[in-house]
């Protein structure tokens, strides 16, 4: 039994013509917690419980957090999710359904990720958010169903926040044969971690991030990301937050699917039609998904910049 779903690969007829190529979209969006991070963690959390796991402890009040929490009700698991005072009450919520032990504790994520490991013994997983071989083997996953759908991507647009889903989509692109085709990360400017190690071809720690599409809050991406821009051709993007969040609603109204601006933002690259396609025959889009936004939430947001 596996904790995440196979997801629907669907056209999309509006983001096709746009941009004057085929457009699929992975909707990982469906995932039972909401987002793609179910199938690393999901990964992961099934490995250290064959491992004689008692306890997973997760340090992310975000999507992460929520695949943690849903892995061990799933599993019969306790799960313990630190969080920083900063989480909103909507993801407290979320975790708090799933069952899992909340506890804030810090300012920043920083000082809840130090003090969940402080709190972890040798019976506990620790399932990092984006910087272990075991999610990027989860995440992989995504692309061996693309191509048993029989579908052959000429270019990949994804979100990168500290890098999981981009180690995990290339290592799935390279072990089925796609690894000379392009990938074009998505961030908004203010949470640009990867493209600032792009360019500097080593992991930058930014000074601050900021903006809407927190899920995408890494200050610094895991060496593996930038190891795979040597490897395979990576173009980093970025977008404005209103550009996101646009692109939400949009998808909201094209695909009655509701999405956060993390995911939003490799959106934007299609709404906006920003990037170079007019070569390419099947672009596939992970839509990565994210269960901390509602709709209103998205629609204040664009209220308060006008
Ligand atoms: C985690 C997350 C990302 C970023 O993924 P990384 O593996 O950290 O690069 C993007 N979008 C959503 C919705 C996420 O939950």
């Amino acid at each position: 039994m596996s904790l995440s779903i196979n997801t629907p690969l669907l056209e999309s007829l509006p983001l096709g013509q746009r941009n004057n190529t085929r457009v699929w979209m992975k909707m990982e969006a469906m995932q039972p917690s909401g987002s793609f991070k179910m199938r690393g963690v999901g990964h992961a959390c099934e490995y250290y419980a064959a491992q004689g796991a008692q306890r997973f402890i997760s340090s992310s009040g975000g999507n992460a957090g929520l695949a943690v929490a849903y892995a061990g009700r799933k599993l019969g698991i306790p799960a313990l999710i630190v969080v920083p005072e900063t989480t909103s009450e909507r993801a407290r919520y979320l975790l708090g359904l799933e069952g899992a032990g909340v506890k804030v504790h810090g300012q920043s994520w920083a000082e809840a990720h130090e003090f969940a490991l402080s709190v972890s013994t040798k019976d506990d997983a620790f399932i990092h958010p984006f910087d272990s071989p075991l999610l990027w083997e989860g995440h992989a996953t995504l692309i061996d169903e693309v191509a048993s759908d029989g579908v052959k991507p000429d270019a990949v647009i994804l979100s990168v926040g500290g890098g999981g889903l981009l180690s995990g989509v290339c290592e799935g692109l390279q072990r089925n044969g796609l690894g000379h085709i392009p990938v074009f990360t998505a961030e908004t400017e203010g949470m640009a971690s990867f493209k600032a190690a792009h360019q500097a071809g080593y992991p930058v720690m930014l000074p601050a991030l900021t903006g809407v599409a927190t899920s995408l809050g890494a200050r610094q991406v895991c060496q593996r990301a930038v190891e795979w821009s040597r490897e395979m051709r990576i173009e980093p993007w970025t977008v404005s937050d209103q550009e996101a969040v646009d692109a939400c609603l949009s998808f909201a109204d094209d695909h009655r699917t509701l999405v956060e601006p993390a995911c939003g933002a490799a959106l934007a690259l299609l709404y906006t039609q920003k990037l170079p396609l007019h070569e390419m025959n099947d672009v596939l889009v992970i839509v990565c998904g994210g269960s901390t936004t509602t709709l209103s939430a998205l629609q204040q947001f664009t209220k308060s910049e006008k």
